[in-house]
């Protein structure tokens, strides 16, 4: 079984081409929704996080989203730190649910695969590609936030540029070209691979 990592800036279209996947039978694993879960339910990583934030990290069990995001909010060192606990459980949560699946290929979406060094883990990383003005404004409409609020969230990240030219196959998500023509594309490719080794 292949191990493809699914990425690309805010707004780009991961989750979007990831659906698409889903309906052709690929069982994809959402990274963001994972460690959500993970910094609600996985014990070791809740004492972590209480440890590296204190006990108002969490409120009657649950964390508390508003004290976390406050104590790290522009602070570039508190930002590692809460990321170099909850990355590596994130990591690990996928590769145990990669484990138990059984298609040909299965998808890890992310915004931070490069970032989080979770590539190592991957056979291929496809990236989607959209021009960040056409991703700003998908991103504002989506979260009904401000231009600035969606800047800012991406200066928090690897430039998407960036991000693409390290990625092994490029989806383009923008007003021209139908995603869904080139995910089957793809698909047939990641099959062909799969069934090679
Ligand atoms: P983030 O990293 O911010 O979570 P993302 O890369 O997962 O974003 P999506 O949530 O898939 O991006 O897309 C952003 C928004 O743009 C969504 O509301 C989605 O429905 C819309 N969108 C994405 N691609 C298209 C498209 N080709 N046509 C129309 N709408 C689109």
């Amino acid at each position: 079984m292949k191990r493809v990592g699914l990425t690309g800036g805010i707004g780009s279209g991961k989750s979007t081409v990831a659906h698409i996947f889903e309906v052709l039978g690929i069982p994809v694993f959402y990274a963001d929704e994972a460690s959500k879960k993970l910094m609600n339910e996985d014990e070791e990583l809740k004492n972590k996080i209480k440890k590296a934030f204190g006990n108002n990290a969490y409120l009657n069990g649950e964390l508390n989203r508003k004290y976390l995001s406050d104590v790290v909010f522009n602070d570039h060192e508190k930002i590692k730190l809460l990321n170099s606990l909850v990355h590596p459980a994130t990591i690990e949560g996928a590769l145990h649910w990669m484990q138990g699946q059984t298609a040909p290929y299965v998808i890890k979406e992310a915004a931070l695969i490069f970032e989080s060094g979770s590539n190592k883990d991957l056979d291929y990383v496809i990236g989607v590609k959209s021009p960040v003005e056409l991703s700003i404004k998908r991103a504002m409409a989506r979260d009904n936030i401000t231009e600035e609020q969606v800047k800012a969230r991406m200066d928090k990240q690897m430039d998407a540029e960036s991000k693409i030219r390290l990625c092994d196959y490029v989806i383009v998500n923008d007003e021209q070209q139908m995603l869904i023509p080139q995910v089957l594309a793809l698909h047939e490719k990641l099959l062909e691979l799969a069934a090679k080794n």
